[in-house]
């Protein structure tokens, strides 16, 4: 096809004209079981009522507003986030790069602002995965991202991810240490506690702050509203988008009191960020995982999808050889190349979701119900037989 728009997406031959919780129809008719969740943004499936409800009444009373004036659906937003967390503030922006990239300009701010202006640099680790933007990109260093777009910001010690690495990183200069507590992009692998654990303690003896990227774990993925409450730390920021709006546009970043004294008038903004409709929707997103119990269907949902991947990696051995992961966002390794495998599930009417190192993720909607998943699972199954073929 001869699309005018700009071709940065291998995209499949496909769209989608209409949706309902986890199913997608093609405008050909064909239904896609998605497990692929728009990459763990539809939390709540398609068209949900509530969400699209919650849509409709806020979009009748009003769209946007600038950040002059106070925007109540924020600030009732920006409480609940807060009761649900160590946090005491919140930065609304508009997506999962401007999270990070604002997380990393709060966590050098807060040592400028305490006189420290030397400590600048952020710690990131190998195989991470925080954006598109040149900061983002800088913090990841995935040279397959960064590759023509120098110069490339510095700032930034990228590491691989063990004890003796982080401690031998650590300097006068370091201000913050940024990690995804699952990794998403890069594989779907999940931190240890004890590495968190040790993070933490690093952080308190040398004036560092603690800065977990959940853009992608965050919003119960993991069968947690944040993927930390599975260790015993508290981190000092947050960066949260994909699920925060289940489909609607919105980010977050989530820091303690004392981090965000910084943070005064004209040191961070956004045109659009806080918008009242992504607020108002985030809010019901909210909402809803409590009154759902969803974080409950996660957890159960969650072994079974496990146990049964496990089946076909005994059955398949030839084609996938392990599972891992958290909640509802799993990661298979493919011995048969990924793309070979997504290609093949897409054509069985199966969405599923390539990631680095050659792993196939399964990132259902989190209200996914058992017979969907052993549904995924007989076409994962059945994929997996035609490659036989
Ligand atoms: C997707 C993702 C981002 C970037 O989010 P965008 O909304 O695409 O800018 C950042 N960090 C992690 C962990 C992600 O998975």
């Amino acid at each position: 096809m001869n699309s005018s728009v700009m071709n940065t997406y291998n995209r499949y031959p496909v769209s989608f004209k209409d949706g309902n919780g986890a199913w997608l129809t093609s405008e050909d008719n064909k239904q896609f079981l998605d497990f692929s969740s728009g990459i763990a943004v539809n939390i709540l499936g398609h068209n949900h009522p509530e969400i699209n409800k919650t849509f409709e009444m806020q979009a009748n009373k009003i769209w946007h507003v600038s950040n002059l004036y106070t925007i109540p659906e924020q600030e009732l937003l920006a409480k609940k986030l807060c009761e649900l967390s160590f946090a005491d503030k919140v930065f609304f922006c508009n997506s999962g790069a401007e999270a990070v990239e604002g997380a990393i300009k709060i966590a050098r701010k807060y040592h400028s602002f305490n006189g420290n202006a030397q400590k600048n640099e952020i710690i990131t680790f190998k195989n991470s995965f925080h954006g598109r933007t040149l900061a983002t990109l800088a913090a990841a260093s995935n040279p397959l991202h960064t590759e023509g777009f120098s110069p490339i910001p510095n700032g930034f010690l990228n590491i691989p991810l063990n004890e003796d690495s982080l401690k031998k990183s650590i300097s006068d200069k370091t201000a913050g240490i940024l990690i995804e507590p699952v990794q998403g992009e890069g594989g779907i692998n999940p931190v240890s506690n004890e590495f968190l654990s040790l993070i933490r303690k690093l952080c308190d003896e040398n004036n560092i702050l603690m800065i977990l990227d959940q853009v992608q774990c965050g919003m119960g993925r993991t069968g947690k509203l944040f993927s930390h409450e599975w260790s015993d730390i508290e981190p000092d920021i947050i960066s949260l988008a994909k699920a925060l709006g289940a489909g609607f546009p919105i980010g977050a970043i989530l820091t303690s009191e004392d981090v965000a004294k910084g943070m005064q008038p004209g040191s961070h903004g956004s045109t659009f960020g806080g918008n009242p409709v992504g607020c108002s929707i985030a809010l019901k997103v909210l909402e809803l995982i409590e009154k759902d119990d969803i974080l409950s269907n996660v957890k159960d949902l969650s072994e079974i999808l496990i146990s049964e991947l496990d089946k076909l990696v005994k059955k398949h051995h030839n084609k996938i050889s392990n599972v891992r992961g958290k909640g509802l966002m799993i990661g298979v390794d493919c011995i048969e190349k990924n793309s070979v495998i997504t290609d093949e599930a897409f054509k069985n009417g199966l969405l599923l979701v390539n990631a680095s190192n050659n792993v196939v993720r399964f990132l259902p909607p989190l209200n996914i119900s058992e017979t969907e998943i052993f549904e995924a699972i007989k076409k994962f199954d059945e994929t997996l037989s035609n490659l036989d073929i």
